[in-house]
């Protein structure tokens, strides 16, 4: 006995009629789309924004992975889901806390609260950070299954609710950093709707690729006429298809090709002495990343003595800074949880990224590719695309108000015409 509908975080979701594959094309900017059509690489993709539904949405901000990642499944903005970014710093401690596990999201996931009531469902992540978040709440005992790419071959009945994944998909483990990775999600996605046919799947892939290559690149279009193929095996399994993506890509790069960076720490020291503030980058998965750790937006934590209006007065007017705002003010603007915002956010332009200190970053990972990254309000306009058409209801909706990407589970479950 199934209900004819379940209540997630406020919203009403329709039990589907056939099963849900939503894809999170990691760093998917949208121009990765209109440059495949154009070169006629994606003709599935192109046959749904034909047929069905297509839309450019906000994204969460900032735009990192996890923030939207959290958005997209859990249908809610950052203010109620709790994640917007990998870490903050703690204020007692001033000691670094991460923030991708689930002990801080606040609220579960469609794909959770339907395993609860009896659903299959199915989540897919390539890197294993994302994992425990995804499956938050998620019950395991009637077949649902969660799991990595990165570590599928450590998958137990216990964790993951399936034993020998690789087995299972009929692939070896893919490398970390390689279009595999994504392709190996869809691959297994693929491999579990054929032969358990779940109720919802959910496949979130990794930006490997958008970080390396602008779109028009050969590896760029080989990836994603890959992704394209699956789209369609999907579809062709029965399947109502939702692509959408977490953030987008911007290159990064002055006019020589180097990476365009303001090191804020550095700058904050020289004026205020070090220890008056600690910069965080939360695109970081600690204070040293590789590719650098750069994004288009970091917090600014300032100790006893140095005001967040002597922050934002010395640094508003550094080139390439476009936005310097008050912690009350960014959480207000973006929907944030205020709890976790620095004494100022800073945002980037469309090509400066923000670094804490130059000596702390390491870019030897670029080897000579131009940085691409994402963080600031020009990498959050994201695509909703639905291989079936949208009720007049929801496609009116999409005309008045630009959507979030939060509202894609909304219009793959609610907004779809059966
Ligand atoms: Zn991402």
């Amino acid at each position: 006995m199934t209900a004819n509908s379940i209540t997630v975080n406020g919203t009403d979701y329709r039990w589907p009629q056939r099963p849900v594959v939503v894809v999170c094309i990691d760093g998917g900017d949208p121009e990765y789309i209109e440059h495949g059509v154009a070169a006629g690489i994606i003709p599935n993709i192109e046959r749904y924004m034909r047929e069905g539904f297509h839309a450019v949405a906000h994204g969460t901000m900032p735009s990192f992975t996890c923030p939207n990642n959290m958005s997209i499944v859990t249908g809610r903005p950052a203010s109620v889901h709790g994640i917007s970014g990998n870490f903050y710093l703690n204020r007692a401690t001033n000691q670094p806390v991460v923030m991708t596990g689930p002990e801080l999201l606040r609220v579960n996931s469609v794909m959770s609260e339907f395993s609860r009531h009896g659903a299959r469902v199915v989540s897919v992540t390539a890197k294993d950070k994302l994992r425990r978040q995804l499956q938050k709440g998620m019950d395991l005992a009637n077949g649902s299954i969660s799991f990595s790419s990165q570590h599928a071959d450590r998958c137990t009945m216990e964790e993951n609710g399936i034993e020998d994944a690789l087995e299972f998909v009929g692939q070896p483990l893919p490398d970390m950093y390689s279009a595999d990775l994504s392709l190996f999600v869809l691959d297994a996605g693929l491999r579990l709707l054929e032969e358990r046919r779940p109720n919802i799947l959910y496949l979130s892939l990794t930006d490997f690729i958008q970080h390396a290559y602008a779109p028009g690149h050969p590896e760029a279009d080989r990836f994603y006429a890959e992704m394209d193929v699956r789209f369609g095996r999907f579809e062709a399994l029965g399947a109502t298809v939702a692509l959408t993506a977490d953030h987008g890509m911007n290159e990064k790069t002055n006019d020589d090709g180097t990476p365009c960076v303001v090191w804020l720490q550095d700058l904050l020291d020289a004026e205020f002495g070090e220890g008056a503030s600690t910069v965080i980058c939360p695109i970081a998965d600690a204070f040293v990343g590789h590719h650098g750790a750069l994004g288009g937006f970091v917090r600014v934590y300032c100790r006893e003595g140095l005001s967040s209006e002597r922050v934002i007065d010395a640094i508003r007017e550094v080139p390439g800074l476009e936005r310097v705002l008050s912690r009350e003010d960014v959480a207000r603007e973006f929907d944030l949880p205020v709890g976790p915002e620095g004494d100022v956010a800073v945002l980037g332009d469309v090509r400066t990224v923000i670094g804490a200190r130059e000596v702390d970053h390491d870019l030897s990972g670029l080897k000579g590719h131009r940085l691409r990254t994402h963080g600031s309000v020009h990498e959050a306009d994201v695509p909703i695309i639905l291989n079936r058409p949208v009720s007049d209801e929801y496609a009116r909706g999409a005309e008045d108000a630009r959507l979030h990407s939060y509202q894609a589970f909304d219009y793959a479950f609610n907004g779809i015409v059966d």
